[in-house]
């Protein structure tokens, strides 16, 4: 099955990455993609934009270059109650909200640490995908987390750029474990190109032979139909 969308992307909006909403779409229709989410960091990473530019969405098309656009962000965990880097009353009108761990948000903590925080911020309903989870400097509680992840409904991201093999942010024997785990527990998962400039925009293929190897099941993968996926967002959690 193709993959059609991608629910990982920044613009020059992040302070850090290259390319703007429109290059990116227009890279991803080049990549076979029918659906992008434009998820610049939330306003505490250095550089990134103000909470204004999260509210501000109405003015981007819902189409841009042939390609479905969601308008989103990626959030900053940032201490073990699992809080936020914009205001729920921001990030309730959002498309997608995606919740990781960042060095410049968060100093790591320890696991029990890390999995209070994860745990936490799943409990916000707005939080719909944990991203790049496979990264050794945020060890966490593997079963505790994919038990809440299938509890309160949130998406498990198949990060492309952590899934490179020799990337910094990938311990692979403890990631094969977490997405086996998800797959017998049945929590959704999504790829996603983590891009931060438009040459990686649909670059899937590391996320997809992680998911083959973990054996995941097809219907647990959420990039082969835009339509669930934007199905499962409008469901809530
Ligand atoms: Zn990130
Ligand atoms: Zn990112």
């Amino acid at each position: 099955m193709d993959y059609l969308l991608d629910t990982h992307i920044h613009t020059i909006s992040s302070g850090h990455a290259y390319s703007t909403l429109t290059e990116n779409a227009a890279a991803a229709r080049l990549a076979g993609m029918a659906l992008i989410a434009i998820t610049d960091h939330g306003p505490l990473t250095p550089g990134s934009a103000h909470e204004l530019y999260f509210m501000n969405f109405k003015a981007v098309p819902a189409v841009v270059e042939g390609v479905e656009v969601l308008c989103g962000v990626e959030l900053s965990i940032l201490n073990a109650r699992g809080e936020l880097d914009l205001r729920d009353e921001v990030i309730r009108h959002l498309d997608l909200v995606i919740a990781s761990f960042h060095g410049v948000c968060m100093a790591p903590i320890g696991a029990d640490g890390h999995t209070e925080a994860l745990v936490n911020a799943m409990k916000n309903p707005h939080v719909r995908v944990l991203g790049h989870l496979c990264d050794p400097t945020y060890p966490f509680h593997v079963e505790e987390v994919v038990r809440a992840a299938r509890d309160t409904g949130t998406i498990i991201e198949l990060n492309n750029n952590c899934l490179k093999p020799g990337s910094r942010r990938l311990d692979r024997a403890d990631a094969l474990r977490m997405y086996r785990l998800c797959n017998e527990l049945e929590v959704n998962m999504v790829a996603a190109s983590d891009a931060h400039h438009h040459s990686a925009v649909g670059r899937l293929e590391h996320a997809k032979a992680m998911a083959q190897e973990a054996g995941i099941r097809q219907e647990l993968i959420l990039n082969t139909s835009p339509a669930r996926f934007k199905d499962i967002l409008s469901q809530g959690k």
